[in-house]
């Protein structure tokens, strides 16, 4: 069972079973916070992730399997490109047109290896997704709490008068 599940605050018909976890938490967040911000400024400790997906740009290289490796030009094609796929010669482009590969940009899209790549997190958001601490939950109880202790409070004032 998540921490701070069984207990709960109520006040009024406002239930606020997010912030009440959160309240279980702090104190061991807080820390953790802490020494990050510690690792950080005292140990000039900066954090990488290890980031696979990424993509980079370079000189298109063309349609590949065609005898010329180079057959794009600038983004343009240097001659006519068939390509024999799955035993089936595939006609793919004119001498003269855009190359299909990199449509006239003269660049390709590839993916490159995975690398270290510096990372910047929230520290809040981190902590609240170790936690398990749903942030927007946190806001939108807190709004509806002040919201109930206003009318409270608006109540109040009307019986005192
Ligand atoms: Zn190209």
């Amino acid at each position: 069972m998540r921490p701070g599940w069984s207990r709960g605050t109520v006040v009024g018909s406002v239930r606020t079973p997010e912030l009440d976890r959160l309240r279980t938490v702090r104190d061991r967040s807080q820390t953790i916070g802490e020494f990050l911000e510690w690792l950080r400024s005292e140990k000039q400790v900066t954090m990488t992730r290890w980031t696979k997906g990424l993509t980079d740009t370079r000189v298109c290289r063309g349609v590949q399997g065609d005898t010329d490796r180079d057959n794009c030009d600038a983004g343009v094609v240097r001659h006519n490109i068939t390509q024999i796929v799955g035993g089936a010669v595939t006609f793919r482009a004119h001498k003269d047109a855009l190359c299909p590969v990199c449509r006239g940009s003269g660049r390709e899209e590839y993916e490159v290896e995975a690398q270290d790549v510096p990372w910047t997190p929230q520290i809040e958001e981190l902590l609240a997704e170790f936690f398990e601490i749903d942030l927007d939950k946190v806001e939108r109880e807190r709004r509806a709490l002040l919201e109930e202790l206003g009318r409270q409070g608006a109540r109040e004032r009307g019986s005192d008068a």
